[in-house]
């Protein structure tokens, strides 16, 4: 019903050098029965788009920007990925909400840019320690979800993404029970505002240190269809087995 999804992001990491794994990735995926998405430095994106074609691997990028072009120094429109070869988008990311002062006003707006442009927008929510620690994760979740993801998403355009903030990089995850906690209650959210074909048609990916020996743990918790990974993405050999367990 709905695809698997296994989600590679970069970050502010990698210059040409790096390439070679995402050469070896798509040599170690010709064709595979989920998606692999590498979502690059901006930098990286074209030659990395010309590196995975007809193999099962595509490109992603990190952010964008909302409006469509104009005088905003420094930003990519969605647009602009796809010209890159970009069939999909991260937006709403912990470190684009802290970093850059991003609201669920700004998030959404990307995630429609992105829709409008015709690839996925992967809305990222979570919440901090502090929140988690005061048993306000599934309100700042429900204030996410209702902010940031855009009322014309669909199960073809909308990824959802659950990184707690203080899961991210820090090698800490969050109980399996607590992973399925959350992801529940995003599919129940998007059930009440986009009906059950919708709700149940949408990716929803885990995120904050998967790595290659939790992997298979947290892909066999419900409704969780794949994983958006940071650190363990940067190296083939890695995200091949993160791969492997979805
Ligand atoms: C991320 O960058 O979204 C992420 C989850 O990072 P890591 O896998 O390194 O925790």
């Amino acid at each position: 019903m709905r695809r698997k999804l296994a989600a590679g992001n970069w970050k502010m990491n990698g210059t040409s050098a790096a390439l070679s794994e995402l050469e070896a990735l798509a040599r170690n995926f010709p064709s595979s029965d989920i998606d692999i998405l590498i979502c690059p430095p901006a930098t990286l994106l074209h030659r990395a788009a010309g590196i995975v074609r007809e193999t099962s691997v595509s490109v992603g990028g990190q952010d964008c920007q909302a409006a469509v072009s104009g005088a905003h120094t420094g930003d990519i429109s969605a647009d602009m990925l796809v010209d890159a070869g970009a069939s999909a988008v991260i937006v709403g990311h912990s470190e684009r909400r802290e970093d850059h002062g991003e609201q669920n006003e700004t998030v959404r707006a990307k995630a429609s840019a992105a829709m409008g442009a015709g690839i996925k927008a992967i809305v990222c929510v979570g919440e901090s320690l502090e929140q988690r620690e005061t048993s306000k994760t599934l309100d700042v979740i429900a204030d996410q979800i209702a902010g940031s993801v855009p009322d014309q998403s669909t199960g073809d355009n909308l990824v959802v993404a659950y990184e707690p903030i203080w899961a991210i990089g820090t090698g800490k995850v969050p109980s399996l029970s607590d992973i399925q906690e959350v992801h529940d209650f995003i599919r129940t959210l998007l059930d009440q505002r986009f009906g059950k074909e919708t709700a149940q048609s949408v990716p929803l990916l885990y995120g904050g240190s998967v790595k290659p020996d939790n992997a298979s743990d947290i892909f066999g918790v419900p409704n969780v269809d794949g994983a958006l990974v940071g650190g363990a993405s940067l190296k083939a050999s890695d995200f091949s087995v993160i791969v492997k367990a979805l």
